[in-house]
Order: C-alpha cells, then structure tokens, then sequence
C-alpha cells in the first residue's frame, strides 16, 4: 500500500533571481530508500534542505511524514509555522553530511549524547546508554572514548551516524556520506548505511555510489538543472534510462 512520507509535487526554489529547484517531483514512501542521483549543481542539496525546513520553498507543495512528523510546506506559506514548532519538527529527521562536523573536543560517546540530553532533555544516563547500543550498531563499541582526531574518516562517518540516530528519527537524509572519504573507507559507511535500509528505515541518500544505489534504493531519482527528470526501479533506470539527459549521465558514472 502507498504511504508516502514524503511528497514534493512541483517545488520551486529560488535563490535571488535563480529558479535552482524549477518544480520537482519526488515521493518516498515510509520504510522505503530513495536514492537521489545527478550532476553537480543540479539541486540535490537545496532539495534535501527543503525537506529537513532548512530553506523555505517558493512555490508548490512539500508534504513530510505523517502523524508524526507531519508538515505541509506550499509555496511560501509554511512560515506561518512558529521556529520552535519548526525545530519540533526537525527533531525527526536526522541529516548526515560529506563532512561529519563532529565536536572535534568531545568523545564520539559525547557527540551522540549531546543532542538527546540538550535538545529534547534525556536524562544523562538514558543517553548514554542509547549512544552506546547506536555506536556498538555502527561497529564503534571499541571507540566510544575516542576524539574525532584519532578516528578514520569511515569511523567518523559512523558516529555521525549514530549522532542522527540519537534522535530517534523518522526519516533521515544522507548528503553524499561517502563523497569526501578515502576509497578504502567507503564501504564500511555503505555498510552501515544498507543495515539501516535494511531495518525498516525510511532514507532518502544523495549518491554518486552507483552500486550502493542500485542495490539498496527502491526507487532512484535522476536529478538535472533543478528537475526530476526521470525516477524508477534501479533496473529499469539504469538498464532502460528513457531521458537522453539520465542516459548521457549514467554513460558517465557506470
Ligand atoms: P547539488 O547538491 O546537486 O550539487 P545544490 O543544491 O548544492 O546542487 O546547488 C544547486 C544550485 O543552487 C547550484 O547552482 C548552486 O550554486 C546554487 N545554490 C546552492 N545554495 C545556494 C545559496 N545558498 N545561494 C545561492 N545559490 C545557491
Ligand atoms: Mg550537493
């Protein structure tokens, strides 16, 4: 049955003059992966921001997550939405970046507390003992009194990672997770990532991991000049892509 916990139908981002989301398409349904492929430039982060409230839209309508979640963005209307209201509802979305930004002065234990203790009031205790089960489930129970500095690049990744999970998010957003790590570190976040997908979680991945996508995502997006030019099952879209403009990029990155 469809239940999407996301629905973008012709979202329109500007940034000054610039029309950099010129009405995109887009739905993931709940306990589904939606990978998100294209070019440089072609929107993808602006459109992850929109979804995690970062950015406001110009024009269509962004709906995201049901009960639970739940807000409706159309046009420039969603600013009727109080910050604190905003932020409530940023709690249950958890968002990983190319570049981890953990606090260089604290502990991978004590970056995944952080937000649980000072953002929604966990008792002290409470976290700790959910950031040790999230960094023994991304392979780090062995690192969990380690500095940022004295980790890799992959183990990194996966306390933040686990710093998202911490939330206990309905959905969550990878940006690219893999773009900025050495070859060789890549898989274990893949790993990680594909074990989360395999949980139940509901995951839109911006990717140029093609092989990752394929495998993992239920549908893949292909993204260009601030369009969904054409979406899919990973094989028809990468055995049978329609638009010129998918084929040219895939014949680029496969
Ligand atoms: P992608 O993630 O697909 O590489 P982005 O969403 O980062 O693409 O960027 C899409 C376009 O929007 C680019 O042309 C970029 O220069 C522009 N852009 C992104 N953020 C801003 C901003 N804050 N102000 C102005 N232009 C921006
Ligand atoms: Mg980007």
């Amino acid at each position: 049955m469809s239940n999407p916990l996301v629905e973008a139908r012709q979202v329109i981002k500007r940034y000054g003059n610039v029309e950099v989301l010129r009405g995109v398409d887009f739905t993931v349904q709940q306990g589904e992966v939606a990978c998100l492929i294209g070019p440089s430039g072609s929107g993808k982060s602006t459109f992850l921001r929109c979804i995690n409230h970062l950015e406001k839209i110009d024009g269509g309508t962004l709906t995201v997550g049901g009960d639970f979640i739940g807000y409706r963005q159309q046009g420039n209307k969603l600013h009727e939405l109080r910050e604190n209201e905003i932020a409530a509802k940023r709690e249950k979305i958890g968002m990983v970046f190319q570049r981890f930004n953990l606090f260089a002065h604290k502990t991978a234990l004590e970056n995944v507390i952080e937000a649980p203790i000072v953002v929604k009031g966990e008792k002290r205790q409470e976290a700790m003992e959910h950031a040790r089960s999230l960094l023994a489930r991304v392979g780090l129970s062995h690192r969990v009194d380690a500095y940022p500095a004295e980790l890799s690049g992959g183990q990194q990744q996966r306390v933040a990672i686990a710093r998202a999970l911490a939330m206990r998010p309905e959905l969550m957003l990878f940006d690219e997770p893999t773009s900025a790590l050495d070859p060789e570190l890549v898989g274990e976040v893949l790993d990680v990532m594909r074990d989360l997908a395999r949980d139940g979680m509901t995951m839109i991945v911006v990717t140029h991991e093609m092989g990752f996508a394929r495998e993992v995502g239920k549908t893949i997006a292909f993204m260009d000049e601030g369009v969904v030019v054409e979406h899919g099952t990973p094989e028809r879209l990468f055995t049978a892509p329609r638009h010129p403009r998918t084929r040219a990029f895939l014949s680029k990155v496969l």
